[in-house]
């Protein structure tokens, strides 16, 4: 039997087959839970449906985290179709290319809101609705970076934006442990090679310099990333909240790259 046998639980931002969204949901389905999706427009519909469809969705729907109303209906569809939900993955994130690649200091304020917008904000707008229909004692788990914490060449805007979101991570365990026993983690992956992530400048850079700086010598997989949080949304994890845990290889305890 696995450990998610029984709930069911939302996964927000699979794009495709690459997806860290995709490690996490098959590592979900494997432990026996029913999954829901969204989908970002039309075009997003056709990659994602036959994805979802392969780990037997029963709710796969529109919604762009940077409205409201989306969100109102998408939620709404969610309780009409489940009533109660168990778990929210939130593994969504956006910054404007050229927000990425520019110098840091040259920061504009459109390109700074629509970052942290879309980012971190959204985790809470996603919290705050799920937490209405999902069950006392329910888990939510956000995607995060190292960036949040030190000054990544080519993250800048993005690490920003996943300090907030690690920030909303303690303060939404606090707010939704105290009001409702929910558990509110973030899981801080190492780089894995996907469509957001060929937004960040020099990646393969990145990815090599975290591959030789691990205390494993390698990169993480998507499939590392699911299965830690299915774990995290599990009855396994009743203890843990409020943490950003780390699926790096050991990277952010080590000493860096030898080859320096
Ligand atoms: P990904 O496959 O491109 O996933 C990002 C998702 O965010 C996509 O499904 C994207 O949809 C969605 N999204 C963007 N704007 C949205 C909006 N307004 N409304 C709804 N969905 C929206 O890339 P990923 O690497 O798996 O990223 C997932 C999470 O992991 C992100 O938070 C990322 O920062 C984090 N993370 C990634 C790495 C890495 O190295 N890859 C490491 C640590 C953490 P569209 O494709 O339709 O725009």
């Amino acid at each position: 039997m696995g450990i998610l046998e029984g709930k069911k639980g939302l996964i927000l931002g699979l794009a495709n087959n690459k997806s860290i969204a995709w490690g996490v949901a098959q590592a979900c389905h494997k432990q026996g839970a029913e999954l829901g999706f969204n989908y970002l427009g039309e075009q997003l519909e056709k990659r994602v449906r036959p994805l979802a469809e392969q780990v037997g969705a029963t709710l796969i729907e529109s919604m762009d985290v940077g409205e409201d109303a989306e969100m109102d209906a998408f939620f709404a569809k969610v309780e009409e179709k489940w009533g109660k939900m168990d778990f929210l993955i939130h593994s969504i994130a956006f910054a404007n290319k050229d927000a990425l690649r520019n110098p840091f200091s040259q920061a504009s304020r459109q390109d700074f809101q629509l970052a942290l917008d879309i980012s971190a904000y959204s985790f809470i707008a996603c919290a705050q609705r799920a937490a209405g229909i999902m069950n006392d004692g329910g888990s939510m788990v956000t995607m995060t970076y190292l960036g949040a914490e030190r000054a990544i060449p080519g993250y800048g805007m993005m690490g920003v934006a996943k300090a907030a979101l690690e920030a909303s991570t303690r303060y939404l365990a606090d707010d939704l442990g105290h009001s409702r026993g929910i558990r509110v983690n973030a899981v801080s992956a190492g780089p894995i090679r996907t469509l957001a992530a060929s937004a960040v400048g020099d990646f393969k850079q990145l990815m090599a310099k975290s591959a030789r700086g691990s205390m494993l010598g390698r990169n993480v997989s998507q499939e590392e990333v699911g299965n830690t949080t299915a774990y995290l949304v599990s009855d396994l994890a009743s203890g843990v909240s409020g943490e950003v845990h780390y699926v790096d290889a050991g990277f952010h305890v080590g000493a860096g790259d030898p080859g320096e």
